[in-house]
């Protein structure tokens, strides 16, 4: 009896560890940081790590700088069975809660607090940069809540009254369909990387962008350079209560859900570009913490350090897989990099905003 009593003890205790963790966030002891006053979050959608390492087979780039920092693997998997998708996965990352496929910064019964929000609740000011459409999972994990990722017009209404700053995402006329949604919220919306840089940074913009594949795809001329994009948007959010900026590199998964290797290759190395700007801005401002990320793996891809077997037959699936990610942070470390799941991220960016 005395036995039975304990184990209940114990199972009460446990359920109500639970409860304590994912109702109210508190920092991670095994997270070090040092005095971050901005983050950047870096997503390479449906990137594993055979496409970062075939892409410097490809393009004969050895080890590059943004890697010399902490590396781990962590699991991607949903609540759901099977490979995850591109919406439970940025909840994860987005919310450090783990949802069924299909959510975005929902679990079925209610909106959970995304990284952007907390940052907002400190005064910083955040921002979001992708190359697909705004209301595309990633970048809907960061700005949005509905239960289902179909639900477009909920996820640009829950964007129009966000307190993000600055959004900046691929062409959709579905955002001038609502243009009046943003006005009457402080909004200003444009379509060219001209209005966008001069709009004051007093002001919180909406761009939908056209061409904003990576430069590196043969085949795309005249794109807007993510570098740029990224550049931008780290002046128009410095501010003396710091930031939180996300950006997605969207079409390493779009590619290679068709097996398309060379131009979802192109599109890693753009996000090395972009980790190495970001390494180098933190370099001279060491207030400034990065971590690179992906959501999954997209098409089981196998890896060849020889340059002429690049080819789509490297690909062994057209959808998802459960493979490990892999997760490099700079400012921000974690004192292991065993049996991590993707929520870490979160932990790992909630810690960063709120550590004295
Ligand atoms: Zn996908």
């Amino acid at each position: 009896m005395k036995i039975y009593f304990k184990r209940i003890l114990i199972v009460f205790l446990l359920v109500a560890n639970t409860i304590m963790f994912t109702s109210c966030k508190n920092n991670n002891p095994n997270i070090t940081t040092n005095n971050i006053q901005n983050l950047i979050i870096l997503i390479g959608d449906g990137m594993g790590e055979n496409h970062i390492d075939n892409a410097k087979t490809y393009f004969e780039l050895d080890t590059q700088p943004f890697e010399s920092n902490y590396i781990a693997n962590i699991n991607t998997s949903s609540l759901s069975l099977g490979a995850t998708d591109s919406a439970a996965a940025a909840t994860a990352l987005a919310t450090g809660v783990s949802v069924k496929n299909g959510r975005i910064g929902h679990d079925g019964d209610s909106a959970i607090k995304n990284i952007m929000e907390y940052a907002s609740d400190k005064n910083m000011l955040t921002g979001i940069i992708t190359n697909d459409n705004l209301f595309g999972a990633t970048p809907a994990a960061f700005s949005a809540h509905t239960k289902d990722r179909g639900n477009t017009l909920e996820i640009i209404q829950d964007q129009s009254t966000s307190s993000l700053d600055l959004m900046i995402g691929k062409y959709s006329g579905e955002y001038y369909t609502n243009e009046s949604l943003f006005t009457s919220n402080g909004f200003t919306m444009c379509d060219n990387t001209q209005d966008l840089y001069a709009t004051p940074n007093t002001q919180k913009v909406i761009a939908n962008l056209n061409n904003i594949y990576s430069i590196y795809n043969p085949g795309k001329t005249n794109q807007t350079n993510l570098v740029d994009l990224v550049d931008y948007a780290i002046n128009y959010l410095d501010n003396e209560n710091g930031f939180v900026l996300m950006v997605e590199c969207a079409y390493i998964d779009k590619f290679s859900h068709s097996n398309d290797i060379i131009p979802a290759l192109a599109e890693v190395r753009t996000l090395f570009d972009i980790a190495n700007y970001t390494n180098e801005y933190i370099n001279n401002n060491p207030d400034t913490a990065l971590i690179v990320t992906s959501d999954h793996e997209t098409g089981g891809l196998k890896y060849t350090n020889n340059k002429s077997k690049i080819n789509n037959n490297l690909y062994t699936k057209g959808g998802h897989s459960s493979k490990d990610v892999r997760l490099y942070s700079k400012g921000i470390t974690l004192d292991s990099t065993e049996n991590l799941r993707n929520t870490v991220v979160f932990d790992m960016s909630y810690t960063a905003i709120t550590k004295p």
